[in-house]
Protein backbone atom coordinates (compact mmCIF):
# COMPACT_ATOMS: atom_id res chain seq x y z
CA UNK A 1 0.00 0.00 0.00
CA UNK A 2 1.22 3.36 -1.09
CA UNK A 3 2.07 6.02 1.47
CA UNK A 4 -0.50 8.49 0.85
CA UNK A 5 -3.19 5.65 0.87
CA UNK A 6 -1.92 4.78 4.26
CA UNK A 7 -1.70 8.61 6.03
CA UNK A 8 -5.71 8.11 4.56
CA UNK A 9 -6.46 5.13 6.39
CA UNK A 10 -4.71 6.93 9.96
CA UNK A 11 -6.52 10.31 8.96
CA UNK A 12 -9.84 8.08 8.99
CA UNK A 13 -9.01 6.11 12.37
CA UNK A 14 -7.72 9.29 14.18
CA UNK A 15 -11.51 11.11 12.80
CA UNK A 16 -12.92 7.53 14.00
CA UNK A 17 -11.74 7.57 17.32
CA UNK A 18 -12.81 10.85 18.03
CA UNK A 19 -16.21 9.48 18.03
CA UNK A 20 -18.83 7.40 19.08
CA UNK A 21 -20.55 4.73 17.09
CA UNK A 22 -23.51 5.97 15.08
CA UNK A 23 -27.08 5.13 16.98
CA UNK A 24 -28.21 4.89 13.36
CA UNK A 25 -28.02 1.79 11.52
CA UNK A 26 -27.24 2.84 7.64
CA UNK A 27 -26.09 0.09 5.28
CA UNK A 28 -23.27 1.02 3.14
CA UNK A 29 -22.93 -1.22 -0.37
CA UNK A 30 -19.31 -1.06 -2.12
CA UNK A 31 -19.50 -2.29 -6.11
CA UNK A 32 -15.77 -2.96 -6.07
CA UNK A 33 -16.00 -3.48 -9.69
CA UNK A 34 -16.01 0.16 -10.22
CA UNK A 35 -13.80 1.18 -7.19
CA UNK A 36 -10.68 2.43 -8.25
CA UNK A 37 -9.55 3.39 -4.56
CA UNK A 38 -9.04 7.07 -5.44
CA UNK A 39 -9.71 7.33 -1.86
CA UNK A 40 -12.08 10.48 -2.04
CA UNK A 41 -14.67 8.63 0.29
CA UNK A 42 -12.42 7.45 2.52
CA UNK A 43 -10.93 11.23 2.89
CA UNK A 44 -14.20 12.60 3.05
CA UNK A 45 -15.87 10.64 5.43
CA UNK A 46 -16.51 12.44 8.98
CA UNK A 47 -16.49 9.30 10.48
CA UNK A 48 -14.13 6.95 9.42
CA UNK A 49 -16.18 4.38 8.42
CA UNK A 50 -13.80 3.90 5.18
CA UNK A 51 -10.65 2.59 4.41
CA UNK A 52 -8.57 2.01 1.82
CA UNK A 53 -7.15 -1.87 1.17
CA UNK A 54 -4.74 -4.27 -1.02
CA UNK A 55 -7.31 -5.92 -3.93
CA UNK A 56 -5.49 -8.17 -6.29
CA UNK A 57 -8.86 -8.53 -8.05
CA UNK A 58 -9.00 -4.85 -8.91
CA UNK A 59 -6.81 -3.72 -11.46
CA UNK A 60 -5.67 -0.67 -9.98
CA UNK A 61 -4.47 -3.10 -7.11
CA UNK A 62 -6.44 -0.58 -4.09
CA UNK A 63 -10.18 -0.68 -3.32
CA UNK A 64 -12.44 0.62 -0.56
CA UNK A 65 -13.17 -1.68 2.42
CA UNK A 66 -16.25 -0.67 4.82
CA UNK A 67 -14.19 -1.13 7.90
CA UNK A 68 -16.72 0.47 10.83
CA UNK A 69 -20.26 0.38 9.31
CA UNK A 70 -21.89 1.09 12.83
CA UNK A 71 -20.00 4.35 12.35
CA UNK A 72 -21.88 5.57 9.38
CA UNK A 73 -24.18 8.50 10.27
CA UNK A 74 -25.80 8.22 6.98
CA UNK A 75 -24.42 11.99 5.44
CA UNK A 76 -23.98 10.38 1.74
CA UNK A 77 -20.76 12.55 1.53
CA UNK A 78 -18.92 9.33 0.06
CA UNK A 79 -21.66 8.63 -2.17
CA UNK A 80 -22.01 12.00 -3.74
CA UNK A 81 -18.10 12.51 -3.93
CA UNK A 82 -17.43 9.03 -5.59
CA UNK A 83 -16.42 9.89 -8.98
CA UNK A 84 -17.53 6.18 -10.53
CA UNK A 85 -20.78 5.54 -8.81
CA UNK A 86 -19.56 2.57 -6.72
CA UNK A 87 -20.69 3.59 -3.15
CA UNK A 88 -24.02 3.68 -1.65
CA UNK A 89 -25.67 4.41 1.42
CA UNK A 90 -28.82 2.72 2.27
CA UNK A 91 -29.37 1.56 -0.85
CA UNK A 92 -31.76 -1.02 -0.32
CA UNK A 93 -34.07 0.91 1.62
CA UNK A 94 -34.07 3.37 -1.24
CA UNK A 95 -35.11 0.59 -3.80
CA UNK A 96 -37.24 -0.80 -1.37
CA UNK A 97 -39.16 2.42 -1.04
CA UNK A 98 -39.75 2.88 -5.05
CA UNK A 99 -40.96 -0.30 -5.15
CA UNK A 100 -43.72 0.31 -2.11
CA UNK A 101 -44.74 3.51 -4.21
CA UNK A 102 -44.71 1.53 -7.33
CA UNK A 103 -46.97 -1.05 -5.70
CA UNK A 104 -49.33 1.85 -4.36
CA UNK A 105 -49.53 4.30 -7.41
CA UNK A 106 -49.85 1.12 -9.75
CA UNK A 107 -47.03 2.86 -11.58
CA UNK A 108 -44.47 0.64 -12.65
CA UNK A 109 -40.77 2.38 -12.64
CA UNK A 110 -40.74 3.56 -16.30
CA UNK A 111 -43.04 6.57 -15.89
S1 LIG B 1 -22.47 8.08 4.63
FE1 LIG B 1 -21.14 9.62 5.64
S2 LIG B 1 -20.51 8.62 7.52
FE2 LIG B 1 -21.30 7.00 6.21
S3 LIG B 1 -19.48 6.19 5.15
FE3 LIG B 1 -20.39 7.78 3.84
S4 LIG B 1 -19.29 9.66 4.35
FE4 LIG B 1 -18.92 8.20 6.02
S1 LIG C 1 -15.69 4.13 -3.68
FE1 LIG C 1 -15.41 5.76 -5.20
S2 LIG C 1 -14.49 7.49 -4.08
FE2 LIG C 1 -14.24 5.63 -2.83
S3 LIG C 1 -12.20 4.84 -3.35
FE3 LIG C 1 -13.70 3.78 -4.66
S4 LIG C 1 -13.78 5.01 -6.55
FE4 LIG C 1 -12.81 6.29 -4.98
Amino acid sequence: MEKFEIKLNEDALIRREKRKPSPQKNKLTVKKIYCKGCGLCVDICPTGTLQLEDNKESKFGVSVKIDAQEYCIGCKLCESRCPDFAIFVNYNEKKEKNEKKTSITGKHNRC
